[in-house]
């Protein structure tokens, strides 16, 4: 045999074995793939009759021309999408500053607001005992005054605030939520230190009980969080309705100061993400 004839036959050779790899590769590649692609049909097909399935896999196909199997085994013609069914990112959100963060104190102020997050695992479980106490005697001398005082919502978890934020931007769009509600880790109510008093509206600034809070709250140890002419630096509408629990001294200092929260302390309030 002469050496060209060697080459021809050994370039042959080559060529057999490379499509055969080719063939292999192709074929474990659409198994692979139809396997994915089958799985709903295969499942439906065990439990309902052939017409079912055919609508399941949203084929056209009339019921009555083919089997169950055969309707089974369309997808593998079709052409399949190359991304991964299993890598698709379902429940994992991107990490945010909750992830990472541990609470600030200021001054011994728990500071929670849009600078400052707490954990996503900070839980005191409730109002802490100190707010809650501070709450009964404000709301017994308020009675006193022929006023009733009552907690409309006091702690809420970092995960019911994920779904309140949620539900507000599904319905207002993520910048006008951003005025009003807090993203998870953000809200002072998972502090266990803010109340929502009577009626979460502008109105209550106007009631005898809105009126009366916003005099005297500071005697009891809360503050007005969220003024109406501090908008701008709290980073929230005015909420009369909203008061956080600072401890008497604080709170009789921020009152006679005039000042909110994070003018007293000298911090800002401003998303960083
Ligand atoms: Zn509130």
């Amino acid at each position: 045999m002469s050496a060209t004839m060697k080459r021809v036959l050994l370039g042959a050779l080559i060529a057999v074995m490379l499509a055969g790899a080719f063939l292999a590769a192709y074929s474990i590649t659409a198994g692979r793939l139809s396997g994915n692609d089958v799985v709903t049909p295969e499942a439906s097909a065990t439990a309902a009759p052939a017409a079912d399935v055919t609508s399941a896999d949203g084929q056209t196909t009339l019921p009555e021309a083919t089997s169950a199997g055969e309707t089974a085994t369309e997808p593998t013609t079709a052409p399949v999408t190359t991304a991964p069914v299993t890598t698709e990112p379902r429940t994992t959100a991107a990490p945010t500053p909750a992830d990472t963060a541990s609470p600030t104190y200021i001054n011994g102020i728990l500071v929670v607001n849009k600078s400052y997050p707490l954990p996503r695992d900070y839980d005191p479980g409730g109002l802490t005992d100190e707010c809650e106490s501070a709450f009964y005697t404000m709301q017994a001398a308020a009675e006193n005054e022929g006023l009733d005082l009552y907690i409309a919502s006091g702690f809420r978890s970092y995960d019911l605030q994920a779904s309140l934020y949620q539900r507000y931007c599904n319905a207002d769009g993520q910048a006008a939520a951003d005025t009003y509600s807090a993203r998870p880790g953000h809200s002072e109510h998972q502090s266990g230190l803010a109340i929502d008093l009577n009626s979460i509206s502008s109105d209550f600034a106007y009631t005898e009980e809105g009126r009366w809070v916003a005099a005297h709250c500071w005697e009891y140890g809360f503050i007005l969080r969220y003024p109406a002419d501090k908008v701008s630096i709290t980073g929230y509408m005015y909420e009369p309705w909203h008061i956080r629990y600072v401890g008497r001294d604080v709170a009789a200092a921020i009152y006679q100061s005039g000042l909110c929260l994070e003018e007293y302390l000298g911090i800002d309030s401003v998303y960083s993400y």
